[in-house]
């Protein structure tokens, strides 16, 4: 069992720091912010993370688990350090470097010369950033001083990140000194996992990159989803039957408002501006985020067409989380999204299972309601941005009968368009045809998107067929 240090004690740190004590190590978390200590001292889980809570408590009553804004209580007897600081979006899109050099400088001044430390990158940092470290610590920690320097970035989700610590699928270790990523890997000896053992910048490179490609995969399904929408296919079919194409796979394939949170968004950023530095031309990144981003407008104007003005509505928001089983509203869709129905006259009313006292600072205008019902009750539409389970347990009829107006749209596909219209509601998905389209005699001549709808353009084939294939 060795004595590990963890350096931030928030999503990642916190995680890291549990699962390393609950494997018997004896593990100091370090936060400078000092509340947030105050709260893991008294065993109170500070975030909203599944079985965390029950972990947390536990290693802290068998003192295997312990936390300080103190880094000279933490950092000498360590024979790992785990730096896990925030490193977000600096002002120009590339990664602010300035909480990661910080804790370098507390960790250096503690370094000794009596054992190695391995000082051990776990935040997302820029290709380079080890090289940094390894400057700075040579430069600012004292003679004779012993380390080495590691990446090990973390790929965790929140929502599943105890799951996904435990069982995670490959472990990346990156270092100039390959003795160094072995000491670190015999701390995963219980995974069970392909371990890649790498040089520095590709270590660094192997976590942009993961993160780019999943953005990007959204990114696509949603540019498909808009395609969907125009000719009245199907997205959630077109992304099944793409799926089962084994070398395309069914994960990140589901249409929806798209992607928010503490990591897709910056690190996308920060990788289009790493090529730009290095004078690449990283087009892909930028279509990804102008498709991202795309997402949250044609979601208010979804709104807008089915209401004819936004001025003077009552909007249900459901869901504000950037995603479900996380209180993280980092960069949540719901934000942008609820602010710019405020600024084209709407009211807001919105409930979520965990992230109303977070987003009570971020959005004073808005109502926070006990529940969906409440939410919805007198509203003119709910607008579902995150996809809690909890949704699809509810009384939908009630929904409907509190409702101004039936009108729901799904920001996330949950919900069955057929279910759905069969219970009254006007419902819109995301490049999912509505259900009208589809029915005969049901059909608008003009779907919202100004196109012909289905059931149209159908009659129009059997009077003009030469018309449409010449389209
Ligand atoms: P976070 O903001 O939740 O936590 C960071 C913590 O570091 C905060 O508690 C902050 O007070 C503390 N901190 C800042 N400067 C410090 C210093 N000098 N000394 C001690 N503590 C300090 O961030 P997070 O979500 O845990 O992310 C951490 C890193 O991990 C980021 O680089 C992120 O990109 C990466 N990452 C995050 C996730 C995720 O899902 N959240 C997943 C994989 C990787």
């Amino acid at each position: 069992m060795v004595s590990i240090a963890v350096i931030g004690t928030g999503y990642v740190g916190l995680c890291t720091g549990v699962i390393f004590a609950n494997q018997g190590h004896q593990v100091v978390g370090v936060d400078i912010d000092v509340a947030k200590v105050a709260r893991l001292q008294a065993g109170e889980c500070p975030i909203f993370e599944p079985g965390l809570e029950e972990l947390l408590l536990h290693n802290i009553r068998a003192q295997r688990l312990s936390f300080t804004t103190n880094y000279a209580a933490a950092v000498p007897q360590a024979d790992f350090v785990f730096i896990c600081v925030n490193t977000p979006a600096g002002p120009q899109g590339g990664a602010d470097l300035r909480f990661v050099r910080a804790a370098v400088r507390s960790i250096a001044t503690h370094l000794t010369v009596e054992h190695t430390t391995i000082v051990v990158n776990k935040s997302t940092m820029p290709i380079g950033t080890g090289d940094m470290v390894h400057t700075m610590l040579s430069e600012e920690a004292g003679e004779g001083a012993r380390f080495a320097v590691v990446s090990n970035p973390e790929f965790l989700r929140e929502g599943s990140a105890v799951h996904d610590m435990l069982c995670p699928d490959r472990v990346v270790l990156g270092s100039t000194d390959r003795s160094a990523a072995e000491s670190v890997a015999t701390l995963y000896t219980s995974v069970v996992a392909p371990l890649l053992i790498t040089d520095l910048h590709t270590a660094e490179m192997i976590k942009y990159a993961s993160n780019a490609f999943l953005a990007t995969r959204i990114a696509f399904i949603n540019e498909v989803a808009s395609i969907c929408e125009a000719l009245d296919a199907d997205v959630r079919q077109v992304a099944t039957g793409m799926g089962l194409d084994k070398r395309i796979g069914p994960h990140f394939l589901s249409a929806g408002i798209g992607f928010g949170g503490s990591c897709f968004p910056k690190d996308v950023k920060a990788l289009e501006f790493m090529a730009e530095e290095a004078n690449c031309h990283p087009q892909l990144l930028r279509a990804v985020q102008a498709i991202n981003h795309d997402g949250r407008r044609s979601f208010v104007r979804k709104l807008l067409r089915l209401l004819g003005t936004l001025d003077g509505t009552i909007i249900a928001v459901w869901g504000l989380a950037f995603k479900p089983n996380t209180d993280d509203l980092r960069e949540a869709p719901a934000l942008d999204i609820i602010r710019d129905l405020i600024a084209r006259g709407a009211t807001v009313r919105a409930y979520d299972p965990v992230a109303m006292d977070a987003a009570r600072v971020l959005l004073p205008a808005v109502t926070f309601c006990a529940d969906p019902y409440e939410a919805a009750s007198g509203a003119d539409a709910v607008a579902l941005i995150t996809e809690w389970p909890e949704f699809l347990e509810l009384d939908l009829p009630r929904v409907r009968d509190g409702l101004a107006r039936p009108i729901l749209v799904d920001g996330r596909n949950l919900y069955d368009p057929h279910t759905l219209t069969a219970l009254g509601f006007t419902y819109r998905g995301i490049g999912v045809p509505p259900v009208e389209a589809w029915e005969n005699g049901l059909a608008p001549l003009v779907a919202d998107n100004g196109r012909q709808t289905g059931a149209a353009k159908r009659e129009r084939i059997a009077r003009h067929p030469l018309d449409v294939v010449a389209n």
